[in-house]
C-alpha cells in the first residue's frame, strides 16, 4: 500500500492511498489545481482516482469538490450530515455526493474500508483503509481520542494522527478567547499531548509507522509536535528512528510518500 499525504494542516487536508490498481483520496482540501499537480508527482491524474472519501464539511477538507465534480465524474463519499451541509451552500454538488453512516463499511476496488465517528464541530469521521496485507488508519479533527477511535485504530500497520497544536502555544497565541476554546474542547482538535498519549499506546500494541498530521500553522511548529510524540515514545522504551518511525506531515505544498 502507498500512503501519499498530499496536504495537510488547517490550510488544507488531501492524502493519497493506493493499493493493487485502486487509487482514491481522502479529502479534497485544497485546489484541484494542486491535486492535480501533486498526482502528477505521483505520475497519476484525476482519471486515475477510484473515488474520493470526505472525513467532514469543513473546507479544509472539501475546497475542490465543486471544481471537481464540475470536470470529473470521480464518485465523492461522504456521511450523510456532511452531505446535508455541502449540499446546503452547494446545492449543484448534492446529486455528486454518495453518502454513508460514522461505522459504515465501504469497498472501493483493492480498499475495504471502515469508518468511525470522530468528536468534532462537524458530521466527522474517521477511516481504518485495508487491502490484503495492511492497514492504515487516519484520523484529524478530533477533540479527543473516544474509546471507538482507539479501538479503530489497534493494529493499524501505519497511522496518521492529528497534532493539531501546542497547548502552550495556543493559549499564550493571538487566537481570540472563543476559538481558543472551540480548539481546545471536546469537538475541536487534537493536541500534541494527547496524539503522543495515543501514539505512544499504539506502539505498544505493535504499531511502527506514525505519521503526525494537520498541526496548525499559529499554534504549533513541525518541531514541537515531533519533540513532544517523540518524547513520549522515548518515554516508553522505544527507539525514534530505530524501532519506530516517526514523520510529520508537510503542510501544503510538498508531498510526504510512504510505502507500506
Ligand atoms: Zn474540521
Ligand atoms: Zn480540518
Amino acid at each position: 500500500m502507498e500512503i501519499c499525504s498530499l496536504a495537510s494542516g488547517s490550510g488544507g487536508n488531501c492524502t493519497f492511498v493506493s493499493s493493487g490498481g485502486t487509487n482514491i483520496l481522502i479529502d479534497a482540501g485544497i485546489s484541484l489545481r494542486c491535486i492535480k499537480s501533486a498526482l502528477r508527482s505521483l505520475n497519476k491524474s484525476m482519471e486515475d482516482i477510484s473515488a474520493i472519501l470526505i472525513t467532514h464539511e469543513h473546507s479544509d477538507h472539501t475546497k475542490a469538490l465543486r471544481m471537481i465534480s464540475k470536470y470529473y465524474n470521480t464518485p465523492v463519499f461522504a456521511t450523510s450530515g456532511a452531505k446535508t451541509v455541502i449540499s446546503y451552500y452547494y446545492p449543484e454538488l448534492s446529486g455528486a455526493i454518495g453518502s454513508f453512516e460514522a461505522g459504515d463499511g465501504l469497498n472501493v476496488g483493492s480498499f475495504d474500508i471502515h469508518s468511525f465517528p470522530t468528536p468534532h464541530d462537524a458530521s466527522s469521521v474517521g477511516f481504518r483503509i485495508n487491502d490484503s496485507e495492511k492497514s492504515f488508519f487516519i484520523a484529524t479533527d478530533m477533540g479527543f481520542v473516544t474509546k471507538n477511535i482507539y479501538r479503530n485504530s489497534l493494529g493499524a500497520d501505519f497511522a496518521m494522527i492529528e497534532s493539531n497544536h501546542d497547548i502552550e502555544m495556543l493559549m499564550s497565541g493571538p487566537y481570540p478567547y472563543y476559538l481558543k476554546q472551540r480548539i481546545l474542547s471536546e469537538k475541536g482538535h487534537l493536541s500534541n499531548a494527547d496524539c503522543a498519549r495515543l501514539v505512544s499506546a499504539l506502539a505498544k500494541e505493535g504499531t511502527r509507522r506514525f505519521l503526525l498530521a494537520h498541526l496548525s500553522k499559529e499554534n504549533n511548529t513541525p518541531s514541537l509536535a515531533y519533540n513532544e510524540v517523540s518524547r513520549a515514545l522515548e518515554e516508553n522504551g522505544f527507539s525514534v528512528g530505530n524501532d519506530v518511525y516517526l514523520d510529520v506531515a508537510p503542510g501544503d505544498d510538498m508531498t510526504a510518500r510512504y510505502i507500506i
